[in-house]
């Protein structure tokens, strides 16, 4: 539980309710949507580390949400506001992300209740390795099992301390590698992944962007080009979102983090903000001709696409109303209430939501877990015959035309590589799955927002997972 303007506020609660407020619309038995919505496993430990002379218990949760596909996938976050109720609220929201991108995993969700900040680099390896051994002895890791990635305050680093953990403990297991993804490139990690939450962020935003009578709704015009964008979070997924929207053209008017925000309507060098930040310890060290020192009030600028990319529930009841964004993408898990989006229906404010926009973290993770399980880089089989191929053909139409292919052309003749694999299949992955919820949208007369709609595509794939295959016993 968490507090919102002193109230308590259920972050599990609140994803039921966007549950149950799409279900009515699927053809789906009540004992079987009872089950897609429960929590399956829950598992809370304390665990005792020695940092320093002292031993200090630790608090940590991992929460399997659904076991309609195995393995079950999700991240562990590092952060001290970490409880229960917010592992099993994010571990759902995997379930039905999964089944939003098509991506055959279970909904899972860690979190070990520290400070990250609080800790030396050695006392975080012994902690991530202590809280790894929890998950093995109690048989919440493995390839086939349930597969970590990192989320809020984890990166590739924690993940590398999880796989020489779960390795050491598993010598005989060739497979090890996909126990967990995110990793680093040189330990099984795939290339891409650590943009991929921001990079899907924005193909998400691009695809709603790009429908003409969607944006004449909002009184906007079609394209990413020239929108001014306000990033809440400049983590890994607000970082990249907000990097790859720039390159497409948006102008990055506001950024935010935790100590305050910026604002200039001539638009913010994303990468200089982030220099003077890391180099003062403040964004509101940046020369902007806007500041504001409480983060969430900053989220009221003005602008074209708001983008929370930091924590959940920042869009709630008390500040909904003095939202001016135009779109809001939900770059973080759950960062609006249901009576945020009430109210921002009211406003006529589009939301794309989480169990969509965000997915592409998972995305990725899945290609990073087939590769793995496969033991072998895609695009090593077939990058130079393709390239060969290639040659070939540019060399037959030169000799047939009499004319020569420019060095420029010819840099493109190169054969696919695990990172172009990786950007397309995320790409097909991204465009597909918001053309499904959009469908689902208009199919349905009664259904109002995307968020319900993609909550229904996703309890639509999941029960028909169910159907097809029975339940045991
Ligand atoms: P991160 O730890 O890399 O970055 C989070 C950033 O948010 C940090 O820079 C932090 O200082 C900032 N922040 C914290 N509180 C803030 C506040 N009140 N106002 C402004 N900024 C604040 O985490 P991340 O991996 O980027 O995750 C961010 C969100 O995206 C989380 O909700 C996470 O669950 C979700 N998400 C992450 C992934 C992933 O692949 N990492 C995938 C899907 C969803």
């Amino acid at each position: 539980m968490s507090s919102i303007e002193g109230e308590q506020f259920s972050f599990f609660h609140g994803v039921e309710r966007n549950f149950e407020k799409a279900s009515r619309f699927t053809n789906i038995s009540k004992g079987l949507l009872e089950e897609i919505k429960s929590c399956n496993s829950v598992l809370k430990v304390k665990f005792p580390v020695k940092l320093g002379e002292d031993i200090q218990v630790i608090e940590a949760f991992r929460v399997q949400h659904s076991h309609h596909h195995s393995p079950c996938k999700g991240g562990v976050r590092f952060s001290e506001d970490v409880n229960q109720d917010e592992v099993m609220a994010l571990a759902a929201l995997m379930t039905y992300k999964c089944a939003v991108v098509d991506v055959p995993f279970g909904g899972a969700k860690g979190g070990v209740k520290i400070n990250p900040k609080n800790y030396s680099v050695s006392d975080l390896e012994r902690i991530t390795r202590r809280y790894t051994a929890e998950l093995y002895k109690k048989n919440f890791i493995g390839p086939g099992i349930d597969v970590p990635a990192p989320d809020y305050g984890t990166s590739a680093r924690e993940m590398s301390w999880i796989l020489d953990t779960y390795r050491s403990l598993n010598p005989q297991d060739i497979n090890a590698s996909a126990c967990v993804t995110g990793k680093p490139v040189t330990q099984g990690g795939i290339n891409g992944r650590a943009e991929a939450t921001g990079l899907g962020v924005f193909y998400g935003i691009r695809e709603a962007c790009s429908y003409e009578e969607d944006m004449a709704k909002i009184g906007l015009k079609p394209g990413v080009k020239g929108k001014e964008v306000v990033v809440q979070g400049l983590g890994n997924v607000g970082y990249h979102a907000a990097n790859f929207l720039k390159y497409a053209g948006a102008k990055l008017v506001g950024l935010i983090e935790y100590e305050g925000g910026i604002y200039d309507p001539e638009g913010l060098d994303l990468d200089k903000v982030i220099e003077i930040r890391n180099a003062t310890g403040s964004i509101l060290n940046v020369d902007a001709p806007i500041k504001e020192e409480n983060s969430t009030k900053a989220l009221e600028w003005e602008c074209d696409i708001l983008i929370p990319a930091a924590k959940e529930s920042v869009i709630h009841k008390e500040n909904a109303g003095r939202i001016r964004a135009k779109i809001i993408g939900e770059a973080a898990n759950g960062p609006l209430t249901p009576d945020a989006d009430d109210i921002l229906f009211e406003k006529n404010i589009m939301v794309i939501p989480d169990t969509y926009l965000n997915a592409g973290g998972v995305t990725v993770s899945y290609f990073e877990w087939l590769q793995n399980l496969s033991h072998i880089r895609f695009g090593r089989l077939e990058k130079r015959f393709t390239e060969s191929r290639y040659h070939e053909i540019v060399s037959i139409a030169e000799d047939l035309s009499g004319k020569s292919v420019n060095e420029a052309a010819r840099k493109l003749l190169r054969g696919p590589a695990e990172e172009d694999f990786v950007y397309s299949g995320l790409e097909e992955t991204m465009v597909l799955a918001y053309k499904e919820v959009r469908d689902t949208f208009h199919a349905i007369e009664e259904v109002r927002d995307l968020r319900t709609a993609a909550y229904i595509l996703a309890i639509n794939r999941i029960g028909s997972s169910y159907t097809e295959f029975g339940i045991f016993p």
